[in-house]
């Protein structure tokens, strides 16, 4: 068996910034966060263990801390934490942010603002709320079709940071088609579009494809369509106990990557899981599972150096 896991599995700045700043803010009692801090089951259980607790509406607060995550809010909601007096952290990704300022300052000087993503995202709908007219936002480039935008308003196009770069280029692309008057900023996120790049390659080269994360991760979500295009066994789980270990024999190649919200140690306990299949065992083997990228191949450990 030869495991290859991606060495852009894991946390993300962002999403590293925002749980860390949790962690150092847990003692200020009442500690709410604006949604759950990351979109990882696991993670917002342990925090709520310790009185984390996401709430879904500032109205919802009446005392204490509120914690803003990466995916960040929409405008109207620091004008609503502030009018009730309760302190907040802004931990909005500073990718994020930038998004927020583009769409502020192109819809105040009279752009349509486009945005490419999930509708249903709460990153997305807090980029909406940022524009001053109201925000379309499209999933895919027919949907373009039933758009009625006067041809003479310019369009402020931007992007989820998790999105799919295929699919922002195709809508830019359409929308030129159409003949508007488009600036397109690929707002995709260097972070994201490394582990889908990534997980192109290792999906390529593997038998079966392993994708660990949260089920509402939008970002894990799409790293599962995208290996799944090219591995056909691609498995989306969020911890070990989703695995069926079954399935995996010992002359398969096997690819691990994981979502910008799944923390190191379930995706250690992915690799160990595998490892046992083989009843491998390696003294160094915790100390190179601390190492981002391995490649560990039956009864050897062997620093990965696959990817180019
Ligand atoms: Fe920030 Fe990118 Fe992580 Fe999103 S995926 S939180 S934009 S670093």
């Amino acid at each position: 068996m030869e495991i290859i896991v991606a060495n852009t599995a894991g946390f993300c700045f962002g999403v590293n910034r925002a749980v860390d700043s949790v962690y150092k803010n847990i003692q200020q009692q009442p500690l709410y966060t604006y949604g759950p801090i990351i979109h990882n089951p696991q993670v917002v259980e342990e925090l709520r263990e310790k009185n984390v607790i996401p709430v879904h509406s500032v109205d919802e607060v009446n005392e204490g801390t509120i914690i803003i995550r990466s995916h960040g809010v929409a405008k109207d909601v620091y004008g609503a934490i502030e009018e009730k007096g309760l302190n907040y952290i802004d931990s909005t990704c500073p990718y994020v942010k930038r998004i927020h300022k583009i769409v502020d300052e192109h819809s105040k000087k009279g752009y349509q603002v486009v945005i490419v993503g999930d509708r249903n995202h709460p990153e997305v709908q807090g980029i909406s709320g940022w524009s001053n007219g109201e925000a379309i936002i499209i999933e895919k480039p027919e949907e373009l079709e039933g758009l009625n935008i006067p041809k003479t308003k310019p369009i402020c196009l931007v992007s989820q940071t998790t999105y799919r770069e295929d699919r922002f280029e195709s809508v830019l692309k359409a929308l030129k088609e159409h003949h508007y008057e488009v600036e397109g900023f690929n707002t995709i996120c260097k972070a994201t579009s490394d582990r889908q790049q990534e997980a192109v390659k290792i999906s390529k080269m593997v038998d079966k494809m392993i994708v660990i994360g949260g089920r509402e991760s939008s970002n894990t979500r799409k790293l599962y369509e995208i290996c799944k295009n090219y591995c056909k066994e691609t498995y989306h789980i969020e911890t070990i106990k989703d695995l069926e270990l079954n399935k995996f024999n010992s002359n398969d190649k096997i690819g691990i990557t994981a979502g910008a919200s799944t923390p190191a140690r379930i995706i250690k306990e992915v690799i160990t899981a595998m490892n046992d299949l083989e009843n491998h065992t390696n003294e160094n083997f915790e100390e190179l599972l601390n190492q981002s990228f391995v490649t560990l191949r039956s009864g050897q450990v062997v620093k990965g150096t696959v990817i180019n």
